[in-house]
């Protein structure tokens, strides 16, 4: 079994009824992007680029964050990279930044919400991006969107920033995609106004659960109120694909919930185009793709979102009908 996994490894992930369901790697640094291709990796689904600025005294330099980046997208060779712009700030504190302390840290001063206060900073980060976007298929993502005026800003920003290299003679990408995570429950009453500004949308699964069930992710005293298999959470999901697919986007996921086996047939049966989770989750997520019946699935998840309770929809996911009958 081991051996036909690895096999099956490099190639792209079809239900076993043809249906492509892209699978990518989440990385936190360009370190890591030597070893996810051996996974299977068909790109990066989530580059978390907060790490590299975290735990320095000073913010890394444009040049700095350049280097790092066309090196993954060198390393990518033409695989799709998307760059989570930094999401600082709230429970991942940078002393530079001399953020006060915050009594709800979640709920508070981070990602999206610092980039007008910290201008330059997001500008920086977004010239390298974009400068590296001459070397391979770079994209950009934004974290924490609330709110469609704040896809707005960012876009006026990137075409800021876009003029700006343009000035400077330096290469770049204009058409290059800018999407939105999909981490605040807002945004699923918000889909269609911020799909006129966005390209795509992926789920932040630990964000999304946590805020939908106003339960902190990382508290394990409210760990059963924070809940994937409950038909609300899937619910949720549900509205969020249909949405998005109805304004002609596509949409991913690339929390943790994208590697859970248990939930694969969920996810591919409601219709995401994309899963992205940690590389060492790939071989197994793929060889479980190449077994399902999409038709099936989407049965499953008929059954799924009618359930009454988590309970239910786990004892349909158990052992579900979901694999390519063998004629
Ligand atoms: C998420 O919220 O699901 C996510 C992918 O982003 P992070 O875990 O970095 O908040
Ligand atoms: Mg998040």
């Amino acid at each position: 079994k081991q051996q036909q996994m690895l096999a099956k490894v490099s190639e792209p992930a079809l239900t076993a009824d043809g249906h492509r369901l892209e699978v990518l790697a989440n990385i936190g640094s360009s370190a890591e992007v030597e070893n996810i291709f051996r996974f299977g990796a068909e790109g990066i689904g989530l580059y978390r680029t907060e790490m590299a600025f975290m735990d320095r005294p000073q913010p890394p330099s444009e040049e700095e964050l350049f280097w790092h980046y066309s090196k993954v997208l060198q390393r990518a060779n033409g695989k799709p990279v998307i760059f989570r712009t930094i999401d600082i700030g709230g429970d991942k504190p940078v002393e530079y930044l001399n953020i006060p302390e915050e009594e709800n840290p979640f709920l508070g001063y981070r990602a999206i919400r610092i980039y007008p206060e910290f201008i330059g900073l997001y500008r920086t980060q977004l010239a390298a991006i974009l400068r590296a976007s001459a070397e391979g298929n770079a994209k950009i993502m934004i974290p924490m969107i609330a709110s469609v005026e704040e896809v707005i800003w960012c876009r006026s920003v990137l075409e800021e920033v876009k003029a700006e290299l343009k000035l400077r003679a330096l290469p770049f990408n204009d058409a290059i995609e800018m999407g939105v995570m999909l981490e605040v429950p807002s945004v699923l009453f918000a889909v269609t106004e911020i799909a006129r500004h966005a390209d795509f949308f992926s789920v932040g699964s630990n964000d999304l659960t946590q805020y939908l069930f106003a339960a902190d992710r990382g508290n394990t005293r409210v760990e059963k109120v924070y809940d994937h298999y409950s038909p609300a959470f899937l619910r949720a999901l549900k509205f969020a694909v249909d949405g998005v697919h109805r304004e002609g986007r596509w949409i991913g996921i690339c929390g943790e919930l994208a590697a859970d086996p248990l939930l694969l047939p969920v996810l591919a049966g409601l219709g995401f185009d994309e899963l992205s989770m940690s590389a060492s989750a790939i071989p197994a997520i793929k060889n479980d793709i190449s077994g399902l019946s999409l038709v099936k699935c989407r049965s499953l998840v008929a059954k799924v979102l009618a359930a009454g309770n988590s309970s239910e929809v786990k004892s349909l996911l158990i052992s579900p009908d979901v694999a390519v009958d063998i004629p």
